[in-house]
């Protein structure tokens, strides 16, 4: 979801003590960082019509965001440590 904070689940839990997460958030690491549109590129050249449509339009950002897919990965990327897979 677009702005929606991320979270895992902490791994650096002790009994009764943690540095990482505090014991807060029923043991979970919430990522503050938030998704923002910045650009859209298709194929291999920056979309500026589309890039107006949707940050005029947030319901049709939410509608085309996704993230996961079924696609293959672009050459050159690789998915995070973390990623979910489908
Ligand atoms: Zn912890």
């Amino acid at each position: 979801m677009v702005g929606a904070p991320k979270a895992r689940k902490c791994t650096s839990c002790g009994p009764d003590r943690c540095v990482e997460c505090g014991l807060s958030n029923r043991r979970y690491v919430v990522d503050l960082s938030a998704y923002s549109l910045y650009d859209v590129v298709t194929g291999d050249a920056f979309d500026a019509p589309t890039l107006d449509l949707l940050a005029s339009d947030p319901l049709e950002l939410v509608r085309r965001t996704s993230v996961r897919t079924d696609a293959e990965l672009t050459p050159g990327f690789a998915p995070y440590v973390g990623c979910p897979q489908a």
